[in-house]
């Protein structure tokens, strides 16, 4: 029993843990920080809060930070302590020197979804009007880059359409490869609520996840597809609304673009879409699919949520597509209950994209050939800028390999150990001459670095986070920061460094500046943030309190557009040496690659990760529950425990990534999303075998 004493003072802030933004009453003594308490007047999460952001915050103080600016000649080098005067200056002759020799394209930079919209703000700008190109990135990239792509091209905006209160409205919600009550809880245990007062569920997800059954919630129809199949799915269901004339034709006549809506139905109405001719590749009864497409388009109001199991993928772009083909085909948009909504994974993955952390787009998905876009910001920041998309992450690394591509600055991600096929991350990284990491702890990426920049957690900074229902909410500094520098700070430094200051004495300054050049932004300030507690984008003129619900009478676009979702199956396929197919969550006590829960007490709940095998799967290989087993795949291989549990089907397994020893990144391959290079983490051909431990 650990005894907290009373606090003094609270200080409202968001978790900075997953996309549904829970605010938070940090209760201080001095600036010590006694207890996190979900705050009652929080409008994401109403009071409730999961163990993550309630209790996993310790790592602000754990022994592992690093507090002092270190640089190295080379990677094999020891590290040295040094002085941020000495730390910047490195960084700016560095790059200095780089661009000097190889040109300007060959550095570039990552921004982090962990970090405040301020902060990725910044980063673009200095990359753009500092090191002079759109070699800007986003880890977004390998997780909703194509919710950005797909929702952009049907509905004409990269976000969520609803607010989370709507699913109370909700008749009928549809989870397809999300696990909400794992990866997004408050948000899961809402949906729970709805569905035990009434609401039928459908679930579309390789694995049995929580939601499929718990207490007094059973899924009306559970689709476990096979992992990859998700457009042939979405086409079958497709198929049953149009031939059995479920379509909402008064909204498709009145909201969308109809030459666009007659070629995909005719294309969906194809026999190759039908149930029966999709259930035997997606491994799922025809009848099932025709139940849940019925239940879908004439159940009332039908909202769609997802998650990283339909973006994962080399067809994510055509997933998420075919899913707004769904709601206009059904009219399932535009009001409470229904819609197409990203449960977003990081704190401010949607922050992230929109302050302009792609390297083809300014803040507010506007693209950088688009010459009144780029007057706005050339005027603003007095310099010339770039017109051409720079590098995408998985670019800059095969530049760097191939010797093009020399420097990066890495804010707040560890790209070494969370994007896939980590031997050719590895080599990019090592091909570089300058490596840059500003983090809180030394992460699988800081052994490729020359430069390591001491980071701040949420609790040491002020800024804000843009949640999944585009929900901007404050986050407030409640302690000082450790390494004496915000993220905001450093970024300022080295634009300072390299010559160029930008001139911000506090982050309110810097979102004037961003409500002063984005649309969808110009009526967000501090001062609405204090007196509203948090607004919903787009907040302008025309929606002074914000925008709860989009597409209400019209889309951004104008008019809704269907697109055909031809299924093209992955390359990556089992085979007779690979023939399990391996997909990859999380559980609810950790947090992506753990390293800030895997600092907490949480990490008692989730001591390693484990692979689930169906049992007889299991019994084949002659594997038992605990054995430890060989994880094998083109890519690598790993050794982990076995799980035996019909949670999975036959022929697919399943782990959590939550520590580094997995290795689960060295499992999985290059294959990308067609559109947007988000990486195929959710198929990957495997063998497993027994094994005597690592
Ligand atoms: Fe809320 Fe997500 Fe934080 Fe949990 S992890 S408290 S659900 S924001």
């Amino acid at each position: 029993v650990v005894e907290i004493g009373q606090p003094e003072h609270a200080v409202v802030t968001t978790c900075a843990y997953c996309g549904v933004g829970c605010s938070f009453k940090a209760e201080m003594r001095g600036t010590e920080l006694v207890r996190m308490v979900p705050w009652k007047d929080g409008k994401a999460n109403h009071g409730h809060s999961c163990v993550k952001g309630r209790f996993a915050w310790g790592y602000a103080n754990h022994g592992d930070r690093i507090l002092n600016p270190m640089v190295r000649e080379r990677i094999t080098d020891p590290w040295r302590e040094v002085s941020w005067d000495e730390a910047l200056a490195r960084v700016a002759s560095e790059f200095a020197r780089i661009q000097k020799t190889y040109g300007r394209g060959a550095i570039g930079g990552i921004t982090s979804s962990r970090c405040t919209n301020e902060e990725t703000y910044l980063v673009q700008k200095l990359i753009r009007s500092v090191f002079g190109n759109n070699n800007v990135d986003t880890c977004a990239r390998v997780c909703h880059s194509p919710t950005g792509y797909g929702l952009k091209t049907a509905f004409g905006t990269s976000a969520g359409t609803q607010d989370f209160d709507s699913v109370d409205e909700a008749d009928v919600i549809v989870v397809i490869g999300a696990n909400p009550t794992d990866g997004h809880p408050v948000f899961g245990a809402r949906m729970k609520r709805r569905i035990r007062a009434g609401a039928k569920l459908i679930v579309i997800d390789p694995r049995r996840t929580d939601i499929v059954r718990s207490p007094h919630v059973e899924a009306a129809f559970h689709l476990p597809l096979r992992p990859g199949t998700n457009v042939a799915v979405m086409n079958a269901i497709a198929h049953v609304i149009v031939t059995e004339g479920l379509i909402d034709e008064r909204f498709v006549r009145e909201r969308c673009e109809l030459s666009a809506f007659e070629g995909w139905a005719a294309f969906v109405a194809e026999p190759r879409n039908s149930p029966e001719a999709i259930g035997p590749i997606a491994g799922l009864d025809p009848e099932a699919i025709r139940g849940a497409a019925r239940l879908y388009a004439t159940g009332g109001n039908a909202a769609i949520y997802y998650g990283l199991g339909v973006t994962e993928h080399s067809q994510g772009t055509t997933t998420v597509m075919a899913m707004a083909n769904l709601a206009m085909a059904t009219g399932n948009l535009g009001r409470p209950g229904v819609g197409v909504n990203p449960l977003r994974g990081q704190n401010n993955v949607q922050g992230s994209c929109d302050m302009g952390s792609f390297p083809h787009e300014f803040p507010g998905y506007r693209h950088v050939s688009d010459d009144a876009t780029r007057t706005v910001f050339e005027k603003l920041w007095g310099v010339a800028l770039d017109d051409e998309p720079g590098l995408r992450i998985p670019n800059m690394l095969d530049a760097a390999v191939e010797g093009s591509f020399k420097g990066l600055y890495v804010q707040g991600e560890d790209i070494a150990q969370s994007d896939p096929d980590t031997h050719h991350v590895v080599a990019g990284l090592e091909a570089m001459e300058c490596v840059v990491v500003q983090d809180i702890f030394l992460n699988e990426t800081a052994n490729y670095a020359h430069v390591f920049l001491p980071g701040s957690t949420f609790l040491e900074k002020d800024g804000t986070f843009t949640n999944a229902e585009r929900r901007i909410n404050r986050v407030r500094r409640v302690m000082p920061s450790r390494s004496g520098m915000a993220d905001w700070e450093i970024t300022l430094a080295i634009a300072a460094a390299m010559g160029r200051p930008m001139p911000y004495a506090h982050p309110s300054e810097i979102m004037d500046e961003i409500a002063a050049t984005t649309p969808s932004f110009a009526g967000v300030s501090y001062a609405r943030l204090e007196a509203e507690g948090s607004v919903q984008w787009p907040c302008n003129e025309a929606a002074p309190h914000g925008t709860p619900i989009m597409h209400v009478d019209g889309f951004v676009r104008g008019r809704g557009q269907f697109m055909i979702t031809e299924y093209v199956a992955t390359e990556e396929r089992s085979t007779g040496r690979f023939p399990l197919l391996l997909t990859t969550g999380r559980i609810l006590s950790q947090y992506n690659v753990g390293a800030q829960t895997r600092r907490t007490a949480n990490v008692v709940w989730h001591p390693e990760d484990v692979l689930e095998i169906h049992p007889h799967d299991a019994e084949n290989r002659g594997i038992r529950d605990g054995d430890w087993v060989k994880l094998e795949s083109r890519a690598g291989a790993t050794t982990l425990r076995a799980r035996i549990t019909d949670r999975v089907a036959p022929g697919v397994v399943y782990t959590t990534f939550h520590h580094p020893e997995t290795q689960a990144n060295v499992i999985t391959t290059d294959f990308s999303d067609w559109a947007t290079n988000c990486p195929e983490y959710k198929v990957t051909a495997v063998q497993v075998g027994a094994s005597n431990g690592p």
